[in-house]
């Protein structure tokens, strides 16, 4: 029997994997991975620093115990260069691999922004445990730090850093933190927490140029202000891997398009995580990456079943000033209000048929997350 090969190694992959085991022990498994496949909790990475963690203290269990523990065949160090819908069959650098049931689990990749300047390629950016650790040896001796982009990580990273004792000057064009996942008012909420702890923002503005500066850098921004920094990390994004899908013919759009049951264009090959756009939708969070396992899972064990999300809100993890939200999506059309704002402020989504579609708590109301997920539509 062609075994069901999972393409990556990260929390979908693997998630997938145990899921499957526990319907099925009998089904080869194989699962190839371009990276090392230990397996560690990517959302440590920006709060590495307030745990106490060194980069390799964050993995949980180590690829061979994976291996073992989900009786798969794993192959680490495996970039897969093709797909071959017609021959059910992948490429690697060790030669071809049959499937009969193929997951893409291939992540995303961080958004790079288009900089000039002579260190342009300098500016880092953390998307996985090797990324992680290279950006804990560029800090070795360092004090001052730019951010670039005060998004979920940007402003995650922000925390720990200046939480750490580093200079953190944090760069986005947009009026406040957290722009594309709180209403003005909630993003607010974390600018005077997080300068309190050291952090600088410097808003409606971006970084034009990097360049060398003796053992630093030297950030030219679009208004004309110029900030020095010892090291630059990038956090404004990440974008789905799609190109593999697509040169195998596959529909892709923003992620790889698939349908209710995780299923992409061609009937054997699925989707899940990261890379993927279910039901037209991405949603690159742990919860509902492990939800979709748990029902992609359940559908190569031979019982068919669609993918439904609950409400799933998502914790930032800004300490100085905690944040939970029930993000609407893009195109949602209705207002948001405050309800409360005592110790912190508590928001509703009403869509245009009156419901409450989304919320968002910060500081101390993030403990009514639970009454809060009640009072939503579903
Ligand atoms: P990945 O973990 O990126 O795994 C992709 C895998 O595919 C890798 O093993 C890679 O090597 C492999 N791969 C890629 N291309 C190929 C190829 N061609 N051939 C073979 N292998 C390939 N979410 C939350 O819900 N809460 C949080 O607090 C939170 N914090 C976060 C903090 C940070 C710093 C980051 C970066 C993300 C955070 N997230 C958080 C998001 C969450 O961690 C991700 O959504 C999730 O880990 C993605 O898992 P994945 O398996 O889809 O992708």
């Amino acid at each position: 029997m062609d075994p069901i090969v999972i393409i990556g190694s990260g929390l979908a992959g693997f998630t997938l994997a145990r899921e499957f085991r526990k319907l099925d022990t009998a089904t080869p498994l194989a699962l190839v991975t371009a990276d090392n496949g230990d397996f560690y909790s990517k959302p440590m990475l920006s709060n590495a620093f307030a745990q106490g963690k060194a980069p390799q203290q964050l993995v949980n269990t180590p690829a061979a115990r994976m291996a073992e523990q989900l009786g798969i065949a794993l192959a680490t160090h495996t970039p897969v260069t093709a797909i071959r819908p017609e021959k059910r069959e992948i490429d690697t650098p060790d030669g071809p691999l049959r499937y009969g049931n193929l997951v893409l689990a291939i992540g995303a990749d961080p958004i790079r922004l288009t900089l000039d300047g002579d260190a342009a390629a300098e500016v880092l950016s953390v998307n996985d445990l090797a990324d992680y650790a290279t950006f804990r040896q560029n800090l070795e001796g360092k004090s001052k730090v730019a951010i670039i982009g005060a998004g979920l990580i940007g402003c995650e990273f922000a925390n720990d850093l200046a939480g750490a004792g580093f200079s953190v000057t944090v760069v986005d064009p947009s009026p406040q933190p957290l722009a594309s996942l709180l209403p003005p008012e909630a993003g607010r909420e974390l600018v005077e927490p997080l300068a309190r702890l050291g952090v600088e923002w410097r808003f409606g503005t971006s970084v034009e140029t990097v360049d060398r500066q003796g053992d630093g850098y030297r950030l030219t921004l679009k208004n004309g202000e110029i900030l020095d920094s010892e090291c630059v990390l990038s956090a404004i994004g990440l974008r789905p891997r799609t190109a593999l899908a697509k040169e195998a013919g596959l529909a892709t759009n923003r992620g790889i398009v698939t349908d209710k049951r995780l299923r992409a264009s061609d009937s054997h090959i699925y989707a899940l995580g990261d890379c993927a756009e279910i039901d037209g939708q991405v949603r690159p969070y742990v919860l509902p990456i492990m939800h979709a396992a748990r029902v992609l899972a359940r559908t190569l064990a031979g019982d068919p079943t669609d993918v439904v999300f609950p409400p799933m809100p998502v914790a930032v993890k800004t300490p100085a000033c905690p944040v939970v939200v029930q993000p609407v999506g893009r195109d949602a059309v209705g207002q948001w209000q405050v309800l409360e704002q005592a110790d912190g402020l508590k928001m509703v989504f009403i869509d245009g048929g009156q419901r409450i579609t989304g919320f968002v708590l910060t500081g101390q109301q993030t403990s009514a997350r639970a009454e809060m997920i009640k009072l939503l539509a579903v």
